[in-house]
């Protein structure tokens, strides 16, 4: 049996592993001349040797799904992985063009202009809210309101949700997006008596991991590190066309007139780039893979001497909600988060781009940069100029699972014929560890 995979980005490659590891011969098509995806750390460096670690798309892993920490295992790289810190330590969101800091602690929660005391009252009667224990979807804006109360939404949860996953709450699915959160309401209740809960069933574990994990040599390590461990036929620069059903396999095109012949195929592709090229195999699935949205998003890593930057506030990260209507999303300051990955001296800011101006991701290096310094300018008072900075775009490149989403891709997959499977971010779960069990899922449905 020879299975193909189309695409290379975390979960293509986590799918290669999984067959590698059940002895399943496969070839692995990658349109770029990189593996990776959306996995990409980069070296910014300055003439006088100051250099700068940065990441174009994921920086931090969570290691309560635990896909990412295993792989890292299997690879034998748990030496290289760091401890970033909490998301949220030292975060702040913009109000009415005010900045807050995001009140994590109960001293914070309770003396935070943010929210009026009625907003306040409403957030601590969540254990007396009713709970609901069934499976049903149900927009992340709703589930927040039922539980917190609409200020908490608007104010903070919905910013930092919304943020995460560069997304509208009012659509964005909960089952997807953080089904963590209806399963403490089913199991316990409520948030924080489901929280309590876990704690507890935690407490008892030994040798926990961090809550969140990066490496030392940013994310690309894990990719690169899995590229390499894999032994099977792979190909970069290979971009795949269309696939047609030929007999009990199937027929892989690619652009530069070669064709593949496989006995089952994996898509690890975004449903919009998947739904072109099975429109011979299933009309009907290809138009309900367009259906699902996908949004710009771009990051830019822009070095700034520290001097240039503004004393106060001091501050790690801030979420900007769509309401504020500003050209950038939120903006992290990585050498504060991970300062190690800087040179003393410098400032690295990492802004997101894409959610509430979708056109920024379109606009050229020179014009870019310009509306990021405005927005800097405006927001946080860093008026000078950047020593360096790079730029990373992917155009209808971020899935957004609406509500309903999970029952739609279980509708599209029951239109696919036998051995073509579908995994990655448009499907179940965005975040890296969820397309690393996705990849290596589908694979194992070949093993059988
Ligand atoms: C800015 C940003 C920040 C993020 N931050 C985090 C984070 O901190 N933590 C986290 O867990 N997740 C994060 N994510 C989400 C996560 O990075 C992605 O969901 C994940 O990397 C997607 O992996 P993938 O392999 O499914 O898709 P991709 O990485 O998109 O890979 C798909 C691959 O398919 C290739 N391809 C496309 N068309 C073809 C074709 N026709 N033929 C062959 N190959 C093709 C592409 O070139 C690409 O390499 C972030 C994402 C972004 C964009």
């Amino acid at each position: 049996m020879r299975i193909a995979i189309v695409g290379g980005g975390i979960t293509g490659l986590s799918a290669a592993w999984e067959l590698q590891q059940r002895g399943i011969e496969f070839t692995l098509l990658e349109a770029s001349d990189r593996w990776g995806g959306k996995v990409i750390s980069s070296n910014l460096e300055l003439n006088n040797g100051a250099h700068f670690l940065v990441e174009g798309g994921p920086d931090t892993l969570i290691t309560r799904k635990p896909e990412a920490w295993d792989l890292t295992n299997e690879l034998g790289m748990l030496d290289q992985i760091t401890n970033p810190g909490s998301e949220t330590s030292g975060t702040y969101v913009l109000d009415h063009a005010s900045l807050y800091p995001i009140p994590v602690s109960p001293s914070r929660f309770f003396s935070t202009p943010l929210l009026t005391l009625r907003g306040k009252l409403r957030m601590l009667a969540e254990p007396f809210q009713p709970a609901r224990r069934d499976d049903e979807d149900e927009s992340l804006a709703n589930f927040v309101r039922r539980r917190l109360g609409q200020e908490a939404l608007d104010k903070f949860i919905g910013p930092v949700l919304g943020g995460i996953y560069n997304t509208d709450p009012e659509t964005q699915s909960i089952m997807v997006s953080s089904p963590v959160m209806r399963e403490m309401e089913k199991d316990g209740g409520g948030l924080v008596a489901g929280a309590l809960k876990r704690m507890l069933r935690s407490g008892k574990k030994k040798n926990k991991a961090p809550r969140f994990v990066s490496f030392k040599n940013g994310l690309q390590a894990l990719t690169d590190e899995l590229a390499r461990q894999l032994k099977g036929d792979l190909r970069l620069n290979a971009r795949v066309e269309k696939i047609t059903q030929d007999g009990n396999g199937y027929q892989i095109f690619i652009t530069d007139g070669s064709t593949v012949c496989a006995d089952g195929v994996i898509l690890t592709t975004l449903a919009n780039q998947t739904s072109a090229m099975i429109k011979d195999i299933s009309a009907e699935a290809s138009q309900q893979l367009s259906t699902i949205r996908h949004q710009n998003i771009g990051t830019l890593s822009v070095v700034y001497l520290e001097s240039d930057i503004p004393k106060e506030p001091v501050i790690s990260g801030l979420m900007i909600p769509r309401r504020e209507k500003r050209m950038i999303d939120a903006v992290t300051f990585t050498s504060r988060k991970m300062p190690e990955r800087s040179t003393a001296g410098y400032a690295v800011l990492r802004i997101f781009i894409g959610g509430g101006a979708p056109e920024m991701v379109e606009f050229s290096d020179d014009k870019l940069i310009e509306a990021v310094q405005k927005e800097l300018a405006e927001l946080l008072g860093i008026t000078a100029a950047p020593q360096t900075w790079t730029a990373f775009r992917w155009q209808s490149g971020f899935p957004q699972a609406e509500v309903g989403h999970l029952n739609r891709v279980d509708e599209i997959e029951k239109l696919l014929p036998p051995n073509l499977a579908l995994a990655g971010s448009s499907y179940r779960g965005i975040a890296v560890p969820d397309c690393i069990r996705q990849g290596r899922e589908a694979a194992r449905k070949f093993a059988k």
